[in-house]
């Protein structure tokens, strides 16, 4: 249970989470030549930090003398770019949405079960992209005639982590509220939410935060915003306008859950606080997702973090094989089963009205 020290105010007044200033700023002629990647450029530059203008379209020289460096070098990186033509061809992306689309690609954060490791090709810096008018005015032909049709903003990068330098996501936000039937969603592990507060959304964007329990996301979430940070946010983007908040329908997406030791007592606490923090009536949905890792995102993440304790040992684990024959690792059948009947039984209990939308 929560204890008094852990009242409410502790969650709705949290320390102001560290915004990420990248320690490079990049800029190519042809992001240069965009509107919006002339307002990006000015964001950055209104930040105090210098921004390099390239000569070329292409990324050189981003590499270390080995992978820790490289990846130290890239996580304070921040490229301004034009995504490519084939960003404009959407990809399908279950169960979260209908489609995905970016914009941008690769995160400031350090998660050391990163779901990116092994996914972007090349050093991972964050590149951010400048074309945002292209990309969003290309999503409405993916509409699905007479039905809503959703669209996740979040398969590549952390959006509200690169807001203050971009401002994109609350433009996305802004031309999603004027769209019929199209429905933005996104995931963060950051809180910075302020901005988009008054942004109109009617109702067609879903924020989700990531969460964890506090032991996890010290130990293994380098660079985001604490709990109490994102369980702030969460509170704030969910209440009504008329109090002060966003007035968004929310979405929790815990993940990766991890049976740790006391992991019952563990996820339990953060349930409690989690019903505290939405102490209200609101429209929210979970999502639960196990830890898994492929034999590719293993290898890169113990190159990123050699130290970490997450457990890789592919012996503990159960083999599963995707539609493309990929193999990934998760828990064995029995973990599986307790970790899902818990989570089932305590959100009915804390959350009846809440759908839980997935478990994998
Ligand atoms: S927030 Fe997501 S994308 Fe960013 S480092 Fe963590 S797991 Fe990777």
């Amino acid at each position: 249970m929560i204890t008094t020290a852990e009242s409410i105010d502790s969650i709705i007044s949290p320390r102001a989470a560290k915004l990420w200033l990248p320690k490079q700023v990049l800029i190519t002629p042809a992001a240069l030549a965009e509107p919006w990647g002339r307002k990006i450029y000015e964001r950055v530059s209104a930040l105090g930090l210098p921004v390099q203008e390239l000569k070329q379209n292409r990324l050189v020289n981003l590499r270390g003398e080995d992978e820790r460096e490289t990846y130290r070098k890239a996580k304070n990186t921040l490229a301004i770019v034009t995504a490519p033509a084939s960003a404009l061809k959407l990809q399908p992306i279950p169960p979260s949405a209908d489609y995905q689309f970016h914009l941008a690609e690769g995160c400031p954060a350090h998660c050391q079960y990163c779901y990116l490791a092994g996914s972007l090709a090349g050093p991972p810096v964050v590149r951010v992209f400048a074309n945002l008018p292209i990309i969003l005015a290309n999503l409405p032909k993916y509409k699905k005639p007479g039905q809503v049709t959703s669209f996740e903003a979040s398969c590549y990068t952390d959006p509200l982590g690169i807001e203050h330098l971009t401002g994109s996501l609350a433009e996305t936000i802004r031309f999603f509220g004027e769209q019929e039937n199209m429905h933005l969603r996104w995931v963060t592990k950051y809180s910075q939410v302020d901005d988009l507060l008054q942004v109109p959304h009617h109702n067609h964007t879903r924020p989700r935060f990531s969460l964890n329990t506090d032991f996890i996301s010290r130990r293994l979430e380098g660079g985001t915003a604490s709990l109490n940070e994102r369980l702030a946010a969460v509170r704030k983007m969910a209440l009504p306008r008329a109090l002060g908040g966003g007035g968004y329908k929310v979405g929790l997406v815990i993940a990766p859950i991890m049976p740790v030791p006391d992991w019952e007592e563990q996820y339990t606490n953060l349930l409690d606080k989690l019903q505290l923090a939405l102490d209200f009536p609101g429209d929210i949905t979970f999502e639960l997702i196990s830890h898994r890792f492929t034999p590719g995102s293993k290898a890169i993440l113990q190159e990123w973090y050699p130290n970490t304790s997450i457990d890789f040992d592919e012996s503990n684990r159960a083999l599963k094989f995707n539609k493309f024959g990929g193999k990934k690792f998760v828990y064995p059948p029995v973990t599986m089963n307790n970790l899902r009947s818990f989570f089932y039984q305590e959100l009915k209990l804390r959350f009846p009205e809440a759908p839980i939308l997935y478990w994998t």
